[in-house]
């Protein structure tokens, strides 16, 4: 195999959901780290994680991802493992001391969320947009009102099949946890508002391996007896997440990414590109007679835009998707919950990249009218 750089790439689009693609410069110096590490005379992926070198790799990731969201000193930034999907165990073992949660129901995510949940604790759902088929959410004053005995309030900021994203963030006295693992990074936050944030990185921080979780200090060390040695918070945070081995090449790749962002306008830089390309594919949606966009337009995704065609066409789907890849755009399938189609404009997303699908949709109407 030729060590060359695949040029094919520059004319690949990927709209994937998750892995989703990464910022080339970050793959090209990945490429270059991939035989021989700074000095060291091996690869990245073949050292030890207790070395010098990965010490300082785990280090920098941190303190990059520290300044970029502006974590209060209180709050430890863990690199966990098994997913997003492990956190939806992980928060109730650790944080569901008074055996009670409250939980917002959104769409796909967070039903798996409170699905597992409930096999811990009894749970308080404070809204559904169920019979809206999970195209909106139910303003914030129309929710049940939390009990206090709930030991926290849990949602997804961004669901990621369903293309709803908060534009707020939820007014608790609860704890607050959220599951960002689609939209992390993908604009400014305030940490402070929250007790614990989860975020898997293969959508938009990095490769499929690694999850983040932000968590304050003050919710350490409350995990019910026989939570697993790994599935405890505190285990990972006494450890600098390494009381095992940790998943060193996507942590390496996501201090990567770390860079990339503070060199390329910080969160505030990834907020306005990333409403650039959302306003752009919005407006080619709305403006078209093929196809739309069903999510109440207060609560669309500026990362995941699913859409469909407005007279179901099962035929002219499959090629639409056919000729979308012919021509280099990507991972536009809609999640086999949903079916349809669904574009995902993550941080590495550009705007020509966005523009290309853009041009597609509106060449492929003419077409097909
Ligand atoms: C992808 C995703 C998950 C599940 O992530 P895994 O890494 O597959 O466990 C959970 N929540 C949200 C919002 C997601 O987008």
């Amino acid at each position: 195999m030729p060590l060359t750089e695949n040029l094919n790439s520059t004319l690949t689009h990927n709209f994937s959901a998750g892995p989703a693609k990464l910022p080339r410069e970050v793959l090209l110096e990945a490429q270059r780290d991939l035989l021989n590490y700074g000095k060291s005379g091996i690869s990245v992926m073949e050292m030890s994680h207790r070395s010098k070198e990965f010490d300082a790799i785990a280090k920098k990731a941190e303190a990059d991802l520290r300044e970029l969201a502006s974590i209060p000193d209180n709050y430890k930034v863990l690199f966990a493992q098994g997913g997003a999907t492990s956190q939806f165990s992980m928060v109730p073992l650790n944080l569901g001391a008074s055996g009670k949660a409250a939980y917002l129901d959104t769409g796909f995510w967070s039903k798996k969320a409170i699905a597992e949940a409930q096999r811990y604790l009894d749970l308080q759902i404070l809204t559904s947009s169920k019979e809206n088929n999970y195209t909106t959410v139910a303003p914030e004053s129309a929710w049940h009102a939390a009990s206090s005995e709930n030991s926290y309030l849990h949602y997804t900021a961004n669901e990621t099949i369903h293309g709803v994203e908060f534009p707020y963030v939820p007014q608790t006295q609860l704890p607050l946890i959220c599951d960002m693992s689609s939209n992390f990074l993908a604009r400014p936050l305030d940490i402070s508002k929250y007790a614990l944030i989860y975020a898997g990185a293969q959508k938009n921080l990095g490769p499929a391996g690694v999850t983040l979780v932000i968590v304050r200090d003050d919710f350490l060390g409350k995990a019910r007896e026989q939570t697993p040695f790994l599935y405890d918070y505190k285990t990972l945070a006494d450890n600098a997440s390494m009381a095992n081995t940790p998943p060193t090449f996507a942590w390496y790749i996501c201090g990567l990414v770390f860079q990339w962002l503070k060199i390329n306008g910080g969160l505030s830089g990834m907020e306005s590109r990333n409403k650039e390309k959302a306003e752009l594919l919005y407006k080619t949606l709305d403006s078209s007679i093929l196809f739309e966009n069903k999510v109440d337009k207060q609560y669309r995704s500026i990362m995941n835009v699913p859409f469909h065609l407005r007279q179901a066409n099962e035929q002219l789907e499959k090629t639409f998707l056919m000729e979308a890849k012919k021509a280099g755009l990507i991972g536009l399938a809609g999640h086999r919950a949903t079916g349809g189609m669904r574009a995902s404009l993550y941080n590495a997303v550009t705007l020509a990249d966005t523009k290309a699908l853009c041009d597609f949709i509106e060449n492929f109407e003419l077409q097909n009218k």
